[in-house]
């Protein structure tokens, strides 16, 4: 398959000001992140709070501008590109927000929040566009869309508002969606049904996802790739079976451990990392992760693990490799 996304060496720092961070202290959000997605691919961004999943998929979007690295789609850098160029963009790569209500406007009603970026975006004839809502809206099982087209925000079920938002993404028709923990707040009984919709929705229209998550079981179901983050790092890259059978980088296997099996017999080993996600405003030199890691070694402290490929396609950044 053709590559549709691609990363390359992307980095984000934020300057923080505040009293008590003087002078200007350095956030290391996104710290050299390289990978592709391939047309028609799922590729899961995984980590804890505060590894830099989310602040990557506002970068291959441009809504944050990186400090440096490239960004491209369809073999054409955007990086570069001036307002015109973005918005037209903006028509084929979206983005699902972690929390529906908050995305949504209070005044806006159904209707007019899906049909919008059919107006930003100038497409259709403006009497065919609510023609438009209302098939997106079947489409992602908001029945009758008739009724539901004229309800607001507040007069939704939780399920149904990630259905608004996911309608509202998919209505410019795009090929590539940045999906940013699209059920973290959903109820549990919704969440499998919006994981459900998520893979028809690519099917039907053909579609390529980042899925950006804390939960590994989540993107054990969606995902055909997995990169697991920490501190603004990628540590570890795989096919979904390869990561999940033989992970290799003891954050992943940490991560893994803590998958919850829906078996009360079998009890999981308690290897997770101890303490917190450090601070990346000031992240541990060399590896990230020697302050948690039960493996350090002297060097861990010392230097930049490199990205070594363990198995065809299978990359880790640990000395053990
Ligand atoms: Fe642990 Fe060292 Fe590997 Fe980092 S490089 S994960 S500290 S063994």
């Amino acid at each position: 398959m053709a590559t549709l996304v691609k990363a390359e060496r992307l980095v984000k720092e934020f300057r923080v000001k505040s009293a008590i961070l003087s002078p200007k202290k350095i956030v290391h959000a996104v710290d050299d992140v390289s990978f592709e997605i391939a047309e028609g691919e799922v590729l899961g961004l995984a980590g804890e709070s505060g590894s830099g999943k989310s602040t990557t998929g506002r970068l291959l979007l441009r809504l944050i501008e990186p400090t440096s690295g490239r960004v491209e789609y369809r073999g054409t850098d955007v990086t570069a590109f001036g307002s015109e160029e973005l918005r037209r963009l903006r028509q084929k790569i979206q983005i699902v927000f972690q929390d529906p209500v908050s995305s949504l406007s209070p005044r806006m009603s159904v209707g007019q929040a899906i049909g919008h970026p059919l107006e930003i975006h100038r497409l259709g004839a403006k009497e065919s566009r609510k023609e438009t809502v209302l098939s997106i809206m079947e489409k992602v099982g908001l029945s009758p869309a008739e009724y539901i087209y004229r309800k607001y925000p507040h007069q939704l079920s939780g399920g149904q508002s990630q259905r608004v938002v996911l309608a509202r993404a998919l209505v410019t028709r795009p090929d590539f969606v940045v999906a940013d923990e699209p059920i973290a707040m959903a109820d549990v009984s919704v969440r499998a049904l919006i994981l459900r919709l998520m893979q028809d929705l690519k099917a039907e229209f053909g579609l390529t996802y980042l899925f950006i998550t804390h939960d590994l079981a989540t993107a054990k179901y969606l995902c055909d790739r997995v990169a697991i983050m920490y501190l603004g790092r990628i540590v570890e890259l795989a096919s979904r079976d390869e990561l999940f059978s033989k992970p290799h980088h003891p954050y992943a296997k940490a991560l893994l451990a803590a998958v919850p099996i829906p078996d009360p017999r079998v009890r999981k080993p308690k290897n997770l990392p101890t303490g917190e996600i450090p601070s990346a405003i000031d992240p541990p030199g060399g590896c990230h992760f020697h302050p948690r890691c039960p493996h350090a070694m002297k060097v861990c402290s010392e230097g930049r693990p490199p990205l070594r490929e363990v198995a065809p396609g299978h990359v880790s950044a640990c000395y053990l490799d």
